[in-house]
């Protein structure tokens, strides 16, 4: 018999791994204790080496669904203890830092007993234990127990209570445990005031959806908008209803086998698809025709995930493929989540309402992830939008700080991210803050994340730009608690939230690309080479300043952009040509005259204009539709491909890239090419640029290191081709994976740099 101590670090807290070391050990007849420790759980115990060595497989193996190792070791100390029970320790010595759990998707067990007749929750669909269920989105504080959460308004009866008192029950302290005797109830209503209960609402609800009826279905974070996916009038009416443009809507269907009708899936994606937070996994479509075509038009990909709640289950049988499940929220506005609002404001979009009484306090989006493939295999991915499932995780940055920083985000797609002594917080996706409704949710986001951690900021990190509603609510707080603010330009915050995340403390080059940030200069910088650590940056290399005509107006009006490229090269009379239902005159005559142009170095808006040359997109209906078209079309090329010209130069010790001449390369191969190829060779081209600066920048600095951050890297054709080109070259890339690329990641990049300068 011997003493050991087994150390586990990684998400191992508020995912039930106390409670299932201690049926572990009992299994294995070891005596010890098991408690927390900063970022870790400890177990100690006494029991001979090879029954050590089999608990701690058995650990690896059968961990919670929740849970993820990073490390585990295993010590014998000289110092032996005896123990004679197995106990669970509160450990009062060390500081615990508080944990907010994220939503999990139902596990296998509980999906076993849904569909079992003989099980008390046979249907029942707010069926949950440990290992499953709403978390994050029904806390209303801390710490993580069902009286500071939603679910404190229904009792437990007995066979409940007994559950949840029995250490060695699956639902042991499972906080949202729940009966169909004592827990939420489901309810269907359509406009009247008619109301059906109970299993009788979801047998209701298939029935109205297979007639082509659109269903507001309460989730875990908000309400779905639900329509057949199948039949092309319900999701046309869907659309219309809801205004949404051409933006492609998210498919939910209950079998990989399903899925696959309409979409390949590798094994990666499977994985990602059944992970614990079934995220929208955006899938490469089959030409089958069976899906409406107004799903994801002129996409070659679709948004697909399995079901993650009960009830989403209780919604399918053989006669439902899928159904589109798009947020249920009004144009940018965040999520409907409140029955009541929601009743309001989805009247004239829903015909029938699906929901429930089991209160949703955070409204959280699914989150939508995007694999890509290097080399022809598909194992790695980009995160569109890290929401549900993912937050409120703590991200080991590796840091130490002994200040509690605030980071205020992005103007648009914001979270905010909360920054201590145990790592980083990030929130989930908030959205554009110039939405009313949005900056509410943003101001009580950092509210809530403020009062759950139990953190008083003492400084907040903000972005240069003086007038984002996040800089401005940024000064606000700091007067309200007495505290400073830093500021940090837009693009090296992308830069060091990349670093950071990959636990890279060196100098390193970041190429930044992205739609609009705010330079040192003032001017709207958007395709950056700069070299920088946690103290400085520098830029050493850009893409050269063009008119951008019209300022904001031209982030979603593709042509301006485009009319600006060509002024360049091509006479009034030529654009003209190109564009006979534009005003070319006018924008022409603005460029000329400097009038309501400002100068960006934006990446994004040269795919921009690419795609409205291309005559694919020339007015985005939302946000990054001409790129995302754009590179919709260069996947479908299979062949050679071509370089396009560009210039670089040098303008005061830094490099400027010219790409007028791929415009000129790119409009005489319109005359002779199909559209397919040049999209192709355009990213293609832009990977090559990124290539030969990378080198001209290794030549100055002598650093290999290359961290790629910004939204245009959520296009996964330019990422691999970049990376390839990079890594044939023996550049050492740093990407973001615990994060997006997108300004979404720009509150932790905020905070970094403030935990180094402060
Ligand atoms: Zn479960
Ligand atoms: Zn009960």
């Amino acid at each position: 018999m011997v003493y050991a101590v087994i150390t586990i670090r990684g998400v191992v807290q508020g995912v039930g791994f106390r409670p299932f070391i201690k049926r572990l050990a009992d299994k294995f007849n070891l005596k010890g204790i098991v408690y927390n420790r900063t970022g870790s759980v400890l177990i100690e115990v006494n029991g001979t080496k090879p029954q050590i060595n089999n608990f701690k497989g058995s650990i690896l193996k059968e961990k919670p669904p929740a849970a993820f190792i990073s490390k585990i070791t295993i010590e014998y100390p000289e110092k032996q203890k005896l123990f004679k029970d197995f106990l669970i320790i509160k450990s009062k010595s060390f500081y615990e830092p508080k944990v907010v759990p994220p939503d999990l998707k139902i596990c296998d067990d509980c999906k076993k007993e849904l569909f079992a007749p003989e099980n008390r929750r046979y249907l029942y669909p707010f069926i949950n234990c440990t290992n499953c269920g709403p978390r994050f989105s029904i806390i209303l504080n801390t710490p993580y127990d069902r009286k500071n959460t939603t679910m404190k308004k229904f009792k437990m009866c007995d066979l409940c209570q007994k559950e949840y008192k029995d250490v060695l029950n699956r639902r042991f302290h499972a906080e949202p445990n729940a009966c169909s005797k004592c827990g939420p109830e489901v309810f269907l209503k359509g406009k009247n005031k008619k109301i059906l209960k109970g299993y009788n609402a979801i047998l209701k609800a298939k029935e109205l959806l297979k007639k082509g009826k659109i269903i507001a279905i309460k989730g875990i974070g908000g309400f779905h908008l639900a329509c057949d996916a199948t039949n092309n009038e319900a999701v046309l009416g869907l659309k219309i209803r809801k205004k949404r443009s051409n933006k492609p809507l998210a498919i939910m269907t209950d079998s990989i086998d399903k899925i696959k009708k309409f979409a390949y899936v590798s094994d990666f994606e499977k994985d990602l698809l059944t992970s614990t937070a079934a995220p929208i996994v955006l899938l490469k479509k089959k030409n089958s025709k069976i899906l409406s075509d107004e799903i994801a038009k002129n996409i070659d990909k679709i948004g697909v995930f399995l079901p993650y709640t009960p009830l989403h289950y209780l919604l399918f049988d053989n006669d439902i493929l899928a159904l589109v499940m798009t947020s249920g929220n009004i144009a940018e506005e965040p999520i409907q989540h409140i029955n009541e609002e929601c009743f309001r404001n989805l009247f004239n979009i829903a015909d029938y309402f699906l929901y429930h009484n089991r209160d949703i306090n955070i409204p959280v989006d699914d989150s939508v992830i995007k694999p890509y493939s290097i080399n022809k295999k598909t194992d790695n991915f980009v995160f569109i939008r890290r929401s549900r499932g993912y937050v409120p995780v703590r991200i080991d940055t590796g840091i130490k700080t002994s200040k509690n920083i605030l980071g205020a985000g992005a103007l648009l797609k914001n979270t905010i991210c909360l920054l201590d002594k145990s790592g980083a917080i990030m929130s989930q996706h908030i959205g554009d803050l110039e939405n009313e409704r949005v900056f509410k949710y943003y101001k009580q986001t950092i509210d809530d994340f403020l009062r759950f951690y139990e953190i008083k900021p003492e400084i907040i990190a903000r972005d240069l730009h003086p007038d984002f509603l996040s800089s401005v609510y940024a000064e606000k707080l700091a007067s309200v608690y007495k505290i400073k603010t830093l500021k940090i330009q837009h693009h090296y915050a992308h830069l060091l939230s990349c670093l950071a995340e990959n636990n890279f403390y060196k100098k390193a080059i970041g190429v930044v690309f992205d739609g609009t940030g705010l330079g040192d200069d003032g001017n709207i910088w958007g395709g950056e080479f700069i070299i920088g650590d946690f103290k400085e940056y520098k830029r050493l290399a850009h893409f050269k300043y063009k008119k951008l005509p019209g300022g904001d107006k031209a982030n979603r009006e593709n042509y301006r952009m485009a009319i600006s490229f060509l002024s360049e090269f091509l006479s009034k009379k030529e654009i003209n040509k190109l564009y006979p239902d534009k005003d070319v005159d006018l924008i022409l005559s603005m460029i000329e005259r400097s009038i309501n142009t400002p100068l960006t170095s934006s990446v994004g808006r040269i795919f921009d204009a690419v795609s409205s040359i291309l005559n694919i997109c020339h007015t985005a209906t939302y946000e990054a539709e001409g790129p995302m078209l754009l590179e919709s079309i260069a996947n479908d090329f299979k062949g050679r491909l071509k370089i396009y010209d560009y210039d670089i130069s040098q303008n005061n010790e830094i490099f400027e890239i010219d790409v007028k001449p791929m415009f000129i390369n790119i409009l005489c191969d319109l005359k002779k090419q199909n559209k397919k190829f040049i999209a192709a060779s355009f990213h293609y081209t832009m990977a090559h640029i990124i290539l030969d600066v990378a080198g001209l920048l290794h030549n100055k600095t002598k650093i290999k290191d290359i961290a790629l951050s910004g939204g245009v890297f959520q296009n996964t054709l330019l990422l691999s081709q970049t990376i390839n080109l990079l890594k044939k070259n023996k550049f050492n890339v740093l990407l973001h994976r615990k994060l997006s690329p997108n300004d979404s990641s720009i509150a932790f990049g905020q905070a970094v740099y403030a935990a180094f300068n402060s």
